[in-house]
């Protein structure tokens, strides 16, 4: 059973009366156990469905869907599913005490790598999944593999049961999914020859595996220092030299960068990042692969949407490693938008001083590193420093900074998105 939490007014949904509260028991006979089973049991044109509206009165509809018309009905989300590892890079175990409990959760869930992108290890399938998969074919799936042998596997996510996931992905491959990987890398135990392994097993499924990108492990202050460590600046190096062979393996046969290493591997190996043309369709973009040579893309490409800023001060807050990055991203969005743009680097005031990535955050940095600072006309926050709700990751409020900051303060992913529309003051 799974229940309604909205209804579009122009909606089949709204047309047969389901309501906030509504039950969806079952289509066609089948029961209705998440928002997986809603979407594929009702993209038929015909289907029987079942549901018990909030009075408790039961009614079954045998719906012939008029072309064009919407579902339209939003449903609760799905219980996660928890993680069945226990990696000792996991970024729970680097979080300090005190934070809000949803993130203190270590998931893992299929449902949410097809959905949204999220990475999953599928080490926590059941059968009933693994068919599931396969039906409603969720493909691509977003897999992290961090290595093929495994063996290997098993000790980096600390799960003697994990299964094969060469094998998993064979199974699905034969029923025609395709996955974008990853590898968080760890030196000393998946970096070298278990690399070039990992590399040379997917790159030989084909097709099936549409890219692999490469990410350094990140830590925190509180992260299991005694057996996990970042790697050094030579082990990146020999990391990008792994994968652009990869890369150039890949555009000889396929066309296709294929293999990709993080932006932030490029920044501890001291290396230029790649090109724009490089990284395919930025695929794995959130993943931080391409990050500035796509941010580069979106200036050029909205310049002409952006307003007016010149004679304008705009702050840039971001995190440390981004910061010296930022520069090759500033200069053209200078040159767009003729304001002149202020790089503050924050200092992690929640995670320590190593934690250098902009999505952790806290709004308390924030606060910190824009106190006195009238002189701006504007400040850029990074949005992914705040979750759905609008929140920090130490629950201070983007309505909270914005009331007690000297200046006008925009979160923003891209820029060109936070400098559409002129400073309101
Ligand atoms: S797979 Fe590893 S890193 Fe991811 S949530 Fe589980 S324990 Fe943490």
């Amino acid at each position: 059973m799974l229940k309604v939490t909205a209804v579009s007014p122009e909606s089949l949904g709204a047309e047969l009366g389901l309501q906030n509260g509504t039950e969806l028991l079952t289509v066609n006979g089948r029961e209705i156990e998440d928002f997986l089973d809603w979407e594929f049991l009702t993209a038929e044109e015909q289907f029987l469905l079942h549901i018990r509206q909030p009075d408790g009165e039961e009614i079954e509809f045998d719906i012939e869907r008029p072309e064009g018309l919407p579902m339209g009905v939003a449903v609760e989300p799905p219980r996660i599913r928890r993680c069945a590892n226990r990696c000792d890079f996991c970024f729970v175990d680097g979080l300090p005490e005190g934070l809000r409990d949803t993130l203190y959760i270590r998931d893992d869930d299929y449902r949410l790598s097809f959905k949204y992108g999220n990475f999953a290890t599928l080490t926590n399938l059941k059968p009933r999944d693994v068919e599931r998969i396969i039906e409603y074919r969720l493909s691509p799936l977003y897999v992290s593999v961090h290595a093929t042998d495994p063996v290997i596997r098993r000790w980096l996510l600390r799960n003697p049961l994990a299964p094969d996931v060469l094998e998993q992905l064979r199974l699905f491959a034969s029923h025609g999914l395709q996955f974008h990987t990853q590898i968080v890398l760890s030196p000393g135990v998946n970096d070298g020859e278990v690399l070039e392994q990992t590399l040379g097993d997917l790159y030989a499924f084909g097709s099936p595996v549409l890219n692999v990108s490469v990410v350094p492990v990140g830590l925190t202050e509180y992260s299991k220092h005694s057996l996990v460590r970042e790697p050094t600046e030579a082990e990146c190096r020999a990391a990008i030299s792994r994968i652009e062979r990869f890369s150039a393996l890949a555009r000889a046969e396929r066309g296709i960068t294929w293999a990709f290493g993080a932006d932030e591997l490029y920044l501890r190996a001291d290396l230029p990042l790649p090109p724009a043309e490089r990284y395919d369709g930025f695929e794995q973009v959130e993943n931080g692969i391409g990050s500035v040579r796509w941010l580069q893309l979106r200036i050029e490409e909205d310049r002409e949407a952006l307003a007016d800023w010149r004679g304008r001060r705009i702050g840039v807050l971001t995190g440390i490693s981004m910061a010296s990055l930022m520069n090759q991203v500033l200069a053209p969005l200078g040159e767009a938008t003729g304001a002149t743009f202020d790089l503050i680097p924050v200092t992690n005031t929640l995670f320590g001083s190593s934690v250098t990535c902009a999505g952790l955050l806290p709004g308390a940095a924030f606060r910190l590193a824009l106190a006195g600072r009238t002189d701006l006309d504007l400040a850029l926050i990074p949005g992914e420093s705040l979750n759905e709700d609008q929140l920090f990751m130490d629950d201070l409020t983007l309505a909270d900074l914005q009331a007690t900051s000297p200046v006008e303060v925009r979160p923003s992913y891209h820029f060109t998105d936070a400098l559409n529309t002129p400073a309101t003051a």
